[in-house]
């Protein structure tokens, strides 16, 4: 079985039993909770998305291991193609859920590890590669849901990983065995991992010598013992908590990003799901090649799908209220697709100019310096589509009452007298709800951080750039002599 239906996913989650803690309970059964159930939800309908034959280009791809169809979450791009059909399946996911697509971070990890530990065998005669391997084979074959672990809780930023005052600030080894490893320390801000099958760990950042306990790529399992999640609980999480009727939430399906931090309280991990173990000069590879990949597809794609969505209930929203054809509305919802295009050809980009890294390992990478661009793009032009959401949808967008309010007997008829304009108060209502979601919740600063604060994109940006090549063309132009 190469393709899981969203059925079978959903069957696959009520076996597991993670050790899930959410706003001040613990959590038995990840669908019986309102909150987690939203993730859940979100990772099945990804899972629909490649049983229908309409998206079977972008969702289903070639197992380079074995030539079978897969769910192009698990691919390795082995072509332009793949890299274009990747940053595809990023819009069209956004787009479907109005979420993460919550295996997005895992199947750029896995990327990343293809080519990652290829060299490290290559350069260094170690079986990584092999490993990995075959575990993306059994990956593939189960079609399992992956989530990817890369941000450490980190501690006090001046200071390195062996630095911090508390040790567990960074995942980090504390034994070796014959039969594997055993690692503690904490992830932070992590997508859809109680929703997983799997979640690939990556080292934080770059490593020097004498940071060997700290670098370290495995793959662990769910609900493997010594492993909680700590989820996020935030004002949007108690509304889903406590509403009555879910349908009336923004989004009431699938929800807000929903993320955990994930703390390793000795976890055993076997060597054959052990990918990296103290080879520090190979991490700032890692998460680069890693990064590589997200920007282009978090920030490029993703966030674009948002965009979509909130374009949508922002037309909708000037249609309801009568200012559709009024020319500053028009110039904003203009400049709203100006933002979110702009970033999706940066992704689009990414892939064309996307080549084999390294050479000779048959993965290929996105172009940097166009996803890096892509990213910071999105992070800026997000705020500013939000923003101009919150203009269009007026004060509603925060003033609003309870849907639900519109049938009681009483103020019902008040309201709808109240917020009655080009189309009845219930659509407008329904609209502002919507656009609350999107402008006044968690998204802004959400799109701001996924895939790297924008300042990490600005230095890849400044390191990427031929400065030199530039200032030579425009001193050949004016006729300045070189020197
Ligand atoms: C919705 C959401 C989903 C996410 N999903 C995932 C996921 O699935 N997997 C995953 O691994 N991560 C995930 N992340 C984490 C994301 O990658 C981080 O939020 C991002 O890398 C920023 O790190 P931070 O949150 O620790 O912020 P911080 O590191 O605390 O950054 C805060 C500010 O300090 C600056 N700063 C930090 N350190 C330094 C330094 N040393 N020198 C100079 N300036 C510094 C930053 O530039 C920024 O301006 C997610 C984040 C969000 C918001």
């Amino acid at each position: 079985m190469a393709l899981k239906t969203a059925k079978e996913y959903l069957d696959s989650m009520k076996k597991l039993s993670p050790r899930v803690y959410c706003g001040g309970k613990w959590v038995k059964n990840l669908l019986n909770n309102k909150i987690t159930r939203s993730m859940v939800m979100a990772n099945a309908a990804i899972y629909e998305l490649a049983e229908d034959p309409k998206y079977k280009e972008v969702m289903v791809g070639t197992s380079h291991l074995t030539g079978e169809p897969i769910n192009r979450n698990l691919n390795v791009a082995r072509n332009i193609h793949d890299l274009d059909m990747r940053q595809e399946m990023a819009l069209l996911t956004s787009q479907t859920v109005g979420t993460c697509n919550y295996r997005c971070v895992g199947c750029d990890a896995l990327n990343s590890l293809a080519s990652t530990t290829w060299e490290m065998d290559r350069d260094l005669k170690t079986k990584y590669n092999e490993r990995f391997n075959k575990w993306l084979a059994f990956a593939q074959a189960n079609d399992l849901a992956v989530s990817g672990a890369i941000t450490d809780a980190k501690g006090d930023r001046k200071k390195r990983p062996s630095q911090q005052d508390e040790p567990d600030a960074f995942v980090h080894l504390v034994e070796k065995r014959d039969d594997g490893i055993v690692v503690r320390g904490i992830k932070v801000s992590q997508s859809g991992a109680i929703g997983s099958h799997e979640t690939l760990v990556l080292p934080g950042g770059a490593l020097r010598e004498g940071e060997e306990a700290f670098a370290l790529a495995f793959a662990v399992q769910n609900s493997v013992p010594g492993l909680t999640y700590i989820c996020q609980y935030n004002a949007y999480s108690a509304e889903r908590e406590f509403c009555e009727d879910e349908s009336e939430l923004g989004t009431p399906i699938y929800g807000q990003r929903e993320t955990s931090t994930m703390v390793f309280d000795n976890v055993f991990i076997p060597w054959e799901r052990v990918f990296l173990c103290g080879e520090t000069k190979f991490c700032g590879k890692m998460v680069t090649r890693f990064a590589k990949a997200h920007r282009m597809n978090c920030g490029g794609a993703c966030k674009v799908g948002f965009a979509d969505l909130i374009i949508g209930g922002t037309v909708l929203a000037a249609e309801y209220t009568g200012v559709d054809k009024v020319p500053h509305i028009q110039e904003k919802i203009i400049d709203m697709v100006r933002y979110s295009e702009t970033s999706h050809a940066c992704a689009i980009a990414a892939a064309m100019r996307g080549r084999e890294e390294p050479k000779g390992s048959g993965v290929f990478l996105p172009d940097d310096l166009f996803g890096n661009a892509a990213k910071l793009n999105i992070a800026h032009g997000f705020w500013e589509i939000i923003k101009n959401a919150g203009d269009i949808g007026g004060g509603l967008v925060v003033t609003m009452p309870r849907q639900k309010d519109l049938e009681d007997p009483e103020v019902g008829p008040m309201l709808k007298k109240a917020f009655a304009a080009a189309a009845p108060a219930d659509k407008r209502l329904k609209v502002a709800k919507f656009l609350q979601h999107w402008s006044a919740g968690l998204h802004g600063t959400g799109t701001w951080h996924g895939a790297g604060a924008p300042q990490t994109q600005r230095f890849m940006i400044s390191v990427l750039t031929d400065f030199d090549a530039k200032k030579k063309m425009a001193k050949k132009l004016m006729g300045m002599k070189e020197g």
